[in-house]
């Protein structure tokens, strides 16, 4: 028999679907939460909640944002020469982080992958063609991970990009094959931005 009252149970069932949290871990947490203050597990639980509602996709990168357009599209210090292609929104926060790159981004949502059952058109790539119709773009720097999904997305693209003439790089990659830029610190990711190479 079961002795974990439902609520607690409930509670370690859903913080265990998050990535990361094993079972032991999202039992700590639950009881750590029964123990804090009210209000303290309310301002939580609405700052999920704020999260979930009030973020949406940026209309012309398709970053997470809280403004439309978002702050990085919209900033006028930004140099709208360039775009740098990216997998996730997470992604865009590791480059920010290395403060190396004044461009604008663009985020698709995933990669290329067969057996995902993920294809071009599940991503924001229609979308990424739309914004090199302004002829004010000069180059799109292709950072996807290198994984195997993440070289065939920027094969994919550069396909596209190249034939109207827009020069179409790859950063290079101090990060080893599989990969994920995430977890690689500001001097690794400003090296692979630096010695990107041109696709043709
Ligand atoms: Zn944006």
């Amino acid at each position: 028999m079961k002795m974990t009252a439902k609520p607690i149970e409930n509670l370690i069932n859903q913080l265990n679907k998050l990535p990361g949290i094993g079972s032991k871990t999202a039992q700590r947490l639950a009881y750590y939460i029964i123990d804090m203050q009210q209000d303290e597990v309310e301002k939580l639980s609405n700052s999920i909640l704020d999260a979930k509602l009030q973020v949406k996709e940026c209309s012309i990168c398709s970053n997470f944002t809280d403004e439309d357009p978002c702050k990085i599209c919209s900033s006028s210090k930004r140099d709208n020469s360039t775009i740098c292609v990216v997998e996730y929104p997470k992604d865009v926060e590791a480059m920010e982080r290395t403060r190396c790159f004044n461009g604008l981004y663009h985020v698709l949502h995933g990669v290329i992958s067969p057996q995902k059952g993920i294809g071009p058109a599940n991503l924001k790539i229609r979308e990424l063609l739309r914004r090199l119709e302004d002829d004010s773009v000069e180059e799109i720097i292709i950072a996807t991970n290198p994984t195997v999904e993440g070289d065939t997305t920027a094969l994919y693209i550069s396909k596209l990009t190249i034939p109207l003439g827009v020069k179409t790089t790859r950063i290079a990659y101090g990060i080893p094959v599989g990969g994920d830029l995430e977890y690689y610190d500001e001097v690794t990711i400003s090296t692979a931005l630096n010695n990107r190479r041109e696709l043709k």
